[in-house]
């Protein structure tokens, strides 16, 4: 079986019990999200091992979050719980239009804790590839030195890379961004990106910016998810294309994080672009309509029923 390993940390999301302004909401349920932490849910549950590089709050919430990867049958022995540090929230408030907004409370995320020194090359012992993302790069700024040490010793292994850059606008400033990402796309085979992330990075994204993109990078596969419209990568100098599937989406949130995952278990797998495509779109398209980050994220056999179109029985 293929084994990859994501870093990042997580966070306790608590999802309102009403839709308005959240100072009218008394109450909420408890949830976990994260998006290196999606993606390793998304992995664990079509069956790939997924190693996630993580240190949570020494809390009770840090203990949700660890134990709820556990269940996923995610391996968390590089996860550790660190005491001082509360666990990272965030708050959604969901107005009466379907749109929402996210409240942060992670300004001591017990990420900080790690050093690039926690980076071992054995950690990525028998790891087919090493997915990482923005989001952990925007916690804060010395989490590019983590980033580079990870992706300098899976260059060492031969062990291709995939990123996300995932902007989060209220981590950080576009300019900020950018810088990074600048430094880290030199490391990356695949490059898995929303159009409209990669128009603010590219300045646009017309055919031939994202072409020269990828050569001036040397990326292999640069992957381009436009929600409901579907998906598309370019590689060998080809583009290949495919819609999405027709369904009625509810909660979009984790759709990125959950064509990640169905993208790397295809091309680990050794599908052909439009297979990868046409799978991952079906694990993004699944993802929308369940509520909640993860909660969504399918299993092998309903993804590939759904792509064929059988019907699962369900008695
Ligand atoms: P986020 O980071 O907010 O989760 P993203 O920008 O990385 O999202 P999207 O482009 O919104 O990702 O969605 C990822 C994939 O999920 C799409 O390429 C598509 O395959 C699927 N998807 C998203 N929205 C829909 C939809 N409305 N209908 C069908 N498929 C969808």
């Amino acid at each position: 079986n293929y084994s990859v390993l994501t870093l990042g940390d997580a966070l306790i999301t608590f999802n309102p019990s009403a839709t308005g302004p959240l100072r009218y909401v008394p109450t909420f349920s408890r949830k976990v999200g994260g998006a290196e932490l999606n993606f390793a849910i998304g992995c664990a549950r079509l069956g790939l091992n997924a190693k996630w590089v993580s240190r949570l709050g020494g809390d009770e919430f840090g203990r949700v979050i660890y134990n709820f990867a556990r269940g996923e049958g995610i391996d968390v022995s590089e996860v550790k719980l660190v005491e001082g540090y509360p666990s990272s929230l965030n708050f959604k408030e969901i107005r009466e239009d379907g749109s929402g907004k996210t409240f942060y409370y992670r300004y001591q995320s017990p990420i900080l804790t790690m050093e690039p020194s926690d980076i071992t090359l054995e950690m990525l012992e028998g790891v087919d590839l090493v997915h990482l993302t923005g989001v952990f790069l925007a916690i804060d700024p010395k989490n590019l030195a983590i980033t580079k040490q990870v992706l300098k010793l899976a260059k060492e292994k031969n062990i291709p890379v995939s990123f996300d850059p995932n902007i989060r606008l209220k981590l950080w400033s576009i300019e900020e961004a950018i810088t990074a990402y600048m430094e880290i796309f030199p490391y990356v085979d695949i490059l898995l990106t929303g159009l409209d992330e990669i128009d603010m990075i590219m300045g646009e994204s017309s055919v031939n910016s994202l072409e020269a993109c990828a050569e001036r990078f040397d990326i292999s596969q640069l992957v381009i998810k436009d929600g409901g419209n579907g998906a598309r990568v370019y590689t060998n100098d080809t583009w290949y294309s495919k819609e999405a599937f027709a369904v009625n989406p509810i909660d979009t949130v984790g759709a990125g994080d959950g064509f990640d995952a169905g993208y790397i278990y295809a091309y680990l797998h050794g599908y052909e672009p439009l297979e990868r495509l046409e799978f991952a779109n079906g694990v993004g398209a699944l993802v929308t309509t369940v509520s909640g980050d993860n909660e969504g994220l399918p299993e092998l056999q309903e993804v590939l029923a759904f792509i064929r179109n059988e019907k699962v029985i369900e008695r």
